[in-house]
């Protein structure tokens, strides 16, 4: 049993420790503010990419949202000598162990989300403990994704198309005000990004399920994009994951007239959700910067929400679980309804032109950035005293899919 003062070993957009206290404390503050949702029917439920941000949220509020019985999947490191799990690794652990306390249901099983091995363990997971599936979440982020029918490795870039790209930014390294020039993307690499981040993946597992009657005749999934502002487009939008996005949602649109030809109350949609401060947007070039601005205006505004804040909505206003979601024009369902406000678009565009070096400080909050950045990594939180000695390898029963 390993107990150590774990320091945090930021590198860049990333950290390489992660701290299971702050963890836990985090996990449990989420839950906390979960309550039971109304209305609906979801009894089991599947989350694609359940241990960080978006997912983990959602593993949340199918727990104590609606009570049902969740299968988490991740992809995490365990903990290694000399080297602590994984941030996703303990919150699955702890979600594990609060449910259980709870008595309610969550495993987890952490494997590529993408290969055959991991579909076949959920598959027969789902066929021996739930008989029929209600909700899957999809809120993959990966970097890559290994092809396994084609024999191919896709990686996802974050360029833009067409031209070179010079985007305002933080470095996470420094905290200092720069501008980056990124190239534009190759053919191959935008192809590449609509592997991993569109929606053929999401396809195949929902593909997989009907041939093995596994969907509730209340089936529902539902995948997240994002659309973002003016300011970041070029990176994002119009850029390579932007592509993704547009196929992600393009494939909704197919799976979703394919289930309703099988009964029309099954549904998939998907959610556009806001910026918010996880792995998968640090890295990012210039979303670190936008974020922080944001923040600070959406507090300004009463409007900041964060990852479980956005969920919990997507269920109580946007009715997702329900036979009425309340969708755009486009069919899509749309939570970032508050960053889009104009009175707030207005002021960031009028914020982001005069940036520079010297001022940046001024106009963003880098001091609540810093702050949930570390959190993702369970550091610079209240009440945790970072100089005890914590155990960095609790027995969790996460379950291995192995090679
Ligand atoms: P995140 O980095 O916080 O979490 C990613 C999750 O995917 C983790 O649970 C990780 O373990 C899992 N994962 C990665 N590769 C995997 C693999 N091969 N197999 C199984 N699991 C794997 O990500 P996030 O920011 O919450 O993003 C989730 C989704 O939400 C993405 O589609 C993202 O584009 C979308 N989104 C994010 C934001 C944002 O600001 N963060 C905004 C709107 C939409």
């Amino acid at each position: 049993m390993p107990l150590e003062v774990v320091k945090p070993k930021m590198r860049g957009f990333i950290s390489l420790s992660a701290h299971p206290a702050g963890l836990k404390r985090i996990v449990m503050n989420q839950v906390n503010r979960t309550s039971l949702i109304e209305g609906g029917n979801v009894k089991n439920t599947l989350i694609l990419g359940s241990s960080m941000g978006y997912g983990l949220a959602s593993s949340i509020v199918s727990l104590f949202g609606f009570q049902a019985n969740t299968l988490g999947v991740c992809f995490e490191r365990p903990p290694q000598k000399n080297k602590t799990g994984s941030a996703g690794w303990y919150n699955s652990g702890e979600l594990i162990e609060i449910a259980k306390a709870n008595n309610l249901n969550y495993q987890v099983y952490n494997g590529d989300a993408f290969s055959q091995p991991t579909k076949d363990a959920v598959i027969d997971y789902i066929k021996t403990n739930y008989g029929q599936l209600d909700l899957l979440v999809y809120s993959l982020a990966a970097p890559r994704r290994i092809d396994e029918k084609n024999d191919k490795v896709w990686n996802s870039t974050l360029k833009p198309i067409g031209d070179t790209a010079f985007i305002k930014n933080i470095n996470l390294q420094n905290h200092l005000f720069e501008e980056v020039e990124i190239p534009q993307a190759t053919d191959d690499e935008v192809l590449s990004t609509v592997k991993v981040m569109g929606g053929e993946d999401w396809q195949d597992w929902i593909d997989l399920l009907e041939q093995n009657n596994l969907l509730s005749d209340n089936f529902k999934t539902v995948a997240f994009s994002y659309i973002g502002p003016e300011v970041t487009e070029s990176i994002y939008r119009t850029g390579t994951i932007g592509k993704a996005k547009e196929n992600l949602e393009a494939t909704a649109a197919i799976i979703d007239s394919k289930l309703r030809s099988a009964s029309p109350n099954l549904e998939a949609r998907v959610s556009v959700n806001k910026a918010i401060v996880t792995q998968a947007s640090s890295a990012i070039p210039g979303v670190p910067l936008y974020v922080s601005m944001l923040f600070k205006l959406m507090k300004i505004n009463n409007t900041h929400e964060d990852a479980l804040d956005q969920i919990i909505r997507l269920f109580e206003d946007k009715k997702f679980h329900t036979l009425e979601p309340v969708l755009d024009a486009d069919n899509l369902i749309r939570l970032d309804d508050y960053e889009l406000e104009d009175k707030i678009q207005s002021e960031i565009k009028n914020r982001w032109q005069d940036l520079t070096e010297s001022n940046y400080l001024s106009l963003i909050d880098l001091e609540q950035y810093k702050q949930d950045f570390n959190q993702i990594f369970g550091f610079d939180v209240d009440g945790i005293d970072y100089t005890q000695e914590v155990e960095t390898d609790p027995k969790y029963s996460i379950m291995d899919i192995g090679e």
